[in-house]
């Protein structure tokens, strides 16, 4: 397997970079008399974010460029989850600087964590940035570039209690028509002592929920078949109107998205093991259409790790979710985010992260080795004492662990029928779909006559590879 691919939040590494264009035609129009060019980087947030980012300054003159020699306006949405994921970003923006020099009237945007992490030092460090945004700060984007372009250097890296860019119609970029991301809340109230993103994203709020489910309707009826409701930990969602008379959970809006049409998948991304409900469970079991796929990041097997990490549950609370998961959904697939080499983790520690793999069973994983990030709880409490090499050894045997047990899932799936929503060719040939079966695996399986991206098929599987289900049609 790899060990970036898929879905929802986490990095999907493949797509780190990716330059935006937007799906739909409208907002190519020629209409726009400047051009703006985004990268994007990091979690998927990220790159829904940039669909905010498109459809704000679209409604303001800027139309969007894949060529980034033709841009007004570079823009890079950026992540500062690990030290590598910054040091990618600055290598990018030296390049793009370099672009700049024949180019005076170009201006290069700073978006996203780094922005918010690094504020006014951004534009001391690297001279030639014009704009640092953060990511509550999108609608000024228009009076910032009004400033820019009179030649003042822009900075807005407010953080806000409200914003949640209820009320703005994403520009849906690069997207396959079929599956699409919504986001239903910003920010963490959490303090997970290794993280950044409650400093560079801000308290936590939820959007309106008929903001949420106007969205989904509206992606269905221009024959987008699947929604990932996105968080950082959605399973603390809860949003009421002024009155309170209206109240709703995560169970609650999960159960409104999924009556709007049975042929509407529903997925959703990140639950946190303290808040995942036996209620959300009951939801999903309820309904055909919310996909029977959970990433339910354990981080460390160690309760000892755990506490130092204040994820605030232990080994055998987050074992008691997975229990729970098997009861309520039975053929739910989990999957998994791993920190290798936290502070202080010993062997006894990381022989732990390593039973947990075994016991959940996971489907796959995101692995990582720890990255101490400044101002965390983490790097203001622990000494980063763990040599890199160690961090490596461990972060190989998890990789290892985690290829062969998703290995035998999938070994395990040879013989069965899945229904598989049809995204798209295959990577490889354009004579196969690809498409994903409820549990979040990728399926390829050849063509048959009358079947286009969108349609539900029937596939059994016959063979695979580590990461992916290889089957054909079956009527
Ligand atoms: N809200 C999600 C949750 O609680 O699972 C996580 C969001 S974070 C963007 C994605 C993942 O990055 C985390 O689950 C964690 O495994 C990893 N991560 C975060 N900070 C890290 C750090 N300092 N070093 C290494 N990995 C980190
Ligand atoms: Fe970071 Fe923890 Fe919040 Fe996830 S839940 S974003 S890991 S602080």
């Amino acid at each position: 397997m790899k060990l970036f691919e898929t879905p929802a939040k986490v990095i999907d590494e493949s797509r780190q970079g990716e330059a935006y264009y937007a799906a739909d035609n409208q907002h190519n129009n020629i209409n726009h008399f400047k051009k703006f060019y985004i990268e994007s980087y990091g979690c998927q947030m990220n790159f829904s974010d940039s669909e905010i980012v498109a459809s704000i300054l679209s409604e303001n003159r800027y139309g969007p460029t894949r060529d980034i020699e033709e841009a007004h306006l570079v823009l890079l949405n950026t992540c500062s989850i690990r030290e590598k994921a910054e040091e990618t970003i600055r290598k990018r923006l030296r390049t793009i600087s370099g672009l700049k020099q024949g180019k005076p009237d170009m201006m290069i945007g700073i978006l996203g964590c780094m922005a918010e992490r690094l504020k006014k030092t951004l534009l001391e460090e690297e001279k030639l940035v014009d704009l640092v945004v953060g990511p509550d700060a999108y609608r000024d984007l228009p009076r910032l570039i009004a400033q820019g372009e009179d030649g003042e250097k822009g900075l807005n890296v407010l953080l806000s209690r409200e914003e949640t860019y209820a009320d703005i119609s994403p520009v849906r970029l690069e997207s396959n028509g079929v599956t699409a991301f919504i986001s239903i809340m910003r920010g963490c109230d959490n303090m997970c002592s290794f993280c950044v993103v409650p400093f560079t994203r801000g308290r936590e709020r939820s959007r309106d929920p008929f903001t949420i489910v106007a969205e989904a309707e509206q992606l269905f009826s221009k024959g987008y078949r699947e929604v990932t409701l996105l968080g950082q930990n959605v399973d603390s969602y809860f949003w009421q109107n002024e009155d309170q008379q209206i109240r709703y959970t995560f169970a609650n809006l999960l159960e409104a998205v999924a009556r709007i049409h049975p042929d509407l998948r529903i997925r959703f991304s990140t639950s946190h093991p303290k808040d995942m409900t036996d209620e959300v469970l009951e939801t999903m079991a309820r309904y055909e259409n919310i996909c029977n796929y959970i990433h339910l990041p354990v981080q460390s097997g160690s309760s000892r790790i755990l506490s130092l990490m204040n994820r605030t549950y232990d080994r055998p609370w987050y074992m008691d979710r997975v229990e729970a998961i098997r009861r309520i959904v039975p053929d739910c697939a989990i999957s998994s985010d791993i920190i290798a080499g936290f502070c202080t983790e010993t062997d006894e520690d990381h022989a732990d992260t390593l039973s947990m793999i075994r016991w959940a069973d996971y489907s796959m994983s995101y692995m990582f080795m720890y990255s101490e990030r400044p101002g965390t709880l983490a790097a203001r409490k622990y000494a980063d004492d763990i040599p890199e090499e160690v961090k490596k050894n461990r972060l190989n045997e998890i990789i290892a662990l985690q290829n062969e047990i998703s290995r035998k899932h999938n070994q395990r799936d040879i013989g069965k029928t899945f229904k598989v929503l049809i995204e798209g060719d295959s990577r490889k040939s354009d004579n196969e779909f690809k498409g994903r079966n409820t549990q979040n695996k990728m399926v390829v399986f050849p063509k048959a006559n009358g079947y286009k991206p969108g349609d539900y098929v029937h596939v059994r599987v016959e063979s695979t590879t580590s990461a992916t289900l290889i089957g054909s049609i079956v009527h």
